[in-house]
């Protein structure tokens, strides 16, 4: 199989404006005529379906949650990235690209990162149009902070609270088109089967929270907005609900998946405190602007913070990167925290932990200016913890956060399957192998308000828009595929709860398929995760029945695809023989300890494809092609 990015040619600053114009356009008349689902409302979604809506198209747009305004993107703290340049400090477009690129460490297309750079000043415009309370300066303009891998100050934001100002947003804007009955909204239904008919995406397949019962849903196009995979490593940043059923499921019914193994541990979370947590807290890279992280410098050193002297500590990001500092990207900051706990110089009682210290900037600015810029954030942290950290530096130490894989999308944002788009962090694209802070709010409100309006237009103006029944082939073999591992699922009457199973499951993940990767390592987890999946489906307990609401069966089927997903991770990160960003390899690194690239035989998105069950996924490539930003070793010293 060949994979046709569909990118443009020619001067990239073009590429995007002379696209849309060769793009079919569906005569306004028509579009009430063609019938959208849209999977997620999330920011991606909630996005994308106001959008369509608001074009007329006849829009269905499906979330497990009671309320679009749940979906995980609610969580996002820190901010949104926009070349906007208001500080005048040397950005523009063409940077925003660069750092983008750069970040990602060489292992993302060009072409829809240079898009996403260029529609970013849109996403604010949009979004200050619809009243997000962004935060502002004194005189009135809106303000800016900087965030990882870059020395300009581009990121919006709305406190810690950037997401859920954002989401807001998007909703009432959705909300606006299921008043006017553009859009039918179906909360509390999990997708959990795409129906492919004659080669195209034409429907899915759901099961309603509440009751159990499982509906066909046919249309003329189907959208997965459904986030992304963090929490295939049990602990994570992400909301507990986030999971990869629905990416997963398209991926057994044909559509590629992309770079499995490119996930993102965040530096700045706060450490593990016991073995039966069940969730992990961001502290938003914003607090890097201003908080400074080190260790002491003798390691077992267990004095108190406040009695060891500076010259007795090492802020090691200073120490080692003085371009950037603490600002470093993410994927370089969670390896350095790594090193220096390994090294035995971890803070805390596990000694998995370093300090983010704010006493320099508290003594320079104030308290009262830090609870400004991060009021919540403190405030959450000693809730967690019950430490001030006005008064004792935070314990911070890194965690799943974000996943950079995800379905394969070509420059329309069109999976493998026609008629399936994949948006924002359920897709692969844009991000590489790294995703710079404040770029995936950026990157999800890009595909729903500013790229799929125009692409799926084109695919629906190139498709015979055909009525099929429930009773298609396909549709009925979805249905029976769904209740066939429902029961599966209730039948199997084991002894071990679904929390039990995923709790290990993201343990093997973490320690080989986390920071750090060898090849033994992957080789090994790849087997225990085989034999774990084998056991959960003789010995997992589901308890209820599927005719009510049932929290356990639904944690079931997502953990049963997580084992599979895990079990891919291991086999990309395996084949792939060399170190990219959030990709360590061990075996492939600088002197310093830096990721390693292998460029002459892994400039290439790998794209997995289903082949059965109980045999190997199949890989197809997609050269990447570098003619803007050279490809160099990354350095942010
Ligand atoms: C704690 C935290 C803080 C963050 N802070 C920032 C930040 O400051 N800046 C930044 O750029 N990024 C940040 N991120 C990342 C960012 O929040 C996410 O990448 C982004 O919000 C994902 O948006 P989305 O629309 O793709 O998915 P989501 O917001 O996860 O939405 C997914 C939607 O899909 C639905 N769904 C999923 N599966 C199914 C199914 N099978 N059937 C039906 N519906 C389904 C859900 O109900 C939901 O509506 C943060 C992430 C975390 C975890």
């Amino acid at each position: 199989m060949e994979l046709l990015s569909n990118a443009p040619t020619g001067p990239i600053e073009k590429s995007w404006e002379t696209h849309k114009f060769g793009l079919k356009l569906v005569n306004p008349a028509n579009k009430r005529k063609f019938k959208i689902i849209v999977v997620g409302s999330g920011l991606a979604g909630g996005a994308a379906a106001a959008s369509l809506g608001e074009l007329g198209y006849n829009v269905h747009c499906f979330c497990f949650q009671d309320s679009p305004r749940r979906a995980h993107s609610i969580a996002a703290q820190g901010g949104i990235n926009a070349a906007k340049n208001y500080h005048n400090d040397g950005d523009s477009v063409y940077r925003l690209f660069y750092d983008t690129v750069k970040g990602g460490d060489f292992r993302a297309r060009e072409a829809n990162v240079y898009r996403l750079a260029q529609v970013s000043v849109n996403i604010i415009d949009q979004c200050v149009a619809q009243g997000v309370p962004f935060a502002r300066e004194y005189g009135g303009l809106l303000d800016n902070r900087s965030f990882g891998g870059a020395q300009v100050s581009r990121t919006f934001y709305a406190r810690g609270q950037t997401g859920q100002q954002l989401l807001l947003g998007a909703y009432q804007a959705l909300e606006r088109q299921i008043g006017l009955g553009a859009v039918q909204m179906y909360p509390r239904t999990e997708m959990l089967d795409v129906i492919v008919i004659d080669g195209k995406a034409r429907g899915i397949v759901t099961r309603n929270l509440n009751d159990g019962k499982v509906d066909v849903h046919l249309g003329d196009a189907v959208v997965l907005a459904t986030g992304g995979y963090g929490n295939v490593f049990y602990l994570s940043t992400n909301a507990k609900g986030c999971n990869a059923t629905a990416i997963w499921r398209a991926y057994k019914r044909g559509a590629l998946f992309a770079n499995p193994c490119y996930t993102q541990i965040h530096p700045t979370c706060i450490p593990v405190a016991g073995e039966y947590q069940s969730k992990l807290t961001l502290m938003s890279e914003s607090l890097r602007n201003d908080g400074r992280i080190w260790v002491p410098k003798q390691a077992g050193d267990k004095r108190n913070p406040a009695s060891i002297p500076e010259g007795e500590r090492d802020y090691y990001l200073e120490r080692r990167y003085p371009s950037f500092g603490n600002l470093v990207p993410r994927d370089i900051a969670s390896r350095a925290a790594k090193a220096e706990c390994d090294a035995g110089r971890g803070v805390g009682e596990t000694g998995l932990g370093v300090y983010l210290d704010f006493s320099d900037c508290i003594k320079r600015l104030g308290a009262h200016k830090i609870a400004e810029r991060y009021g919540n954030l403190f405030e959450m942290y000693e809730r967690i913890t019950g430490e001030n950290p006005y008064e004792v530096p935070m314990r911070i130490y890194p965690a799943s956060h974000y996943t950079m894989g995800g379905l394969w999308v070509d420059y329309n944002l069109m999976s493998t399957i026609p008629g399936l788009f994949v948006l924002g962090e359920a897709n692969f694209s844009d991000h590489g192998a790294n995703r710079l802070g404040a770029s995936a709010l950026m990157q999800g409100l890009a595909d729903g308000y500013f790229v799929i309006p125009y692409t799926i237009g084109n695919y629906l103006a190139n498709t015979k828009s055909e009525k099929y029944s429930e009773d298609a082939v396909a549709a009925k073999e979805a249905v029976a595929n769904v209740t066939a591992i429902t029961k599966k699922l209730l039948n199997a009457n084991g002894k071990r709860t679904v929390d039990s199973y995923h709790r290990e499951l993201g343990k093997i993940v973490w320690e080989y398929c986390g920071m750090a990767r060898n090849a033994t390592g992957l080789t090994k987890a790849a087997g225990l995760i085989a034999e774990l999946r084998e056991d959960f489906w003789k010995n997992v307990r589901v308890l209820g029945a599927n005719e009510e609401f049932n929290q356990s069966l639904e944690k079931a089927g997502r953990v049963a695809d997580f084992f599979e997903l895990g079990e891919l991770m291991c086999i990309d990160a395996l084949n792939r023989n060399e170190s990219c960003g959030g990709h360590f390899r061990e075996e492939y690194q600088t002197p310093e300890g830096e990721a390693l690239r292998d460029d002459a035989n892994y400039s290439y998105v790998s794209a997995w494809g289903f082949q059965g069950e109980g045999r190997p996924a199949s890989l197809t490539k997609e050269p990447l092609a570098f003619n803007y930003v050279k490809p160099s070793q990354r350095s942010y010293k």
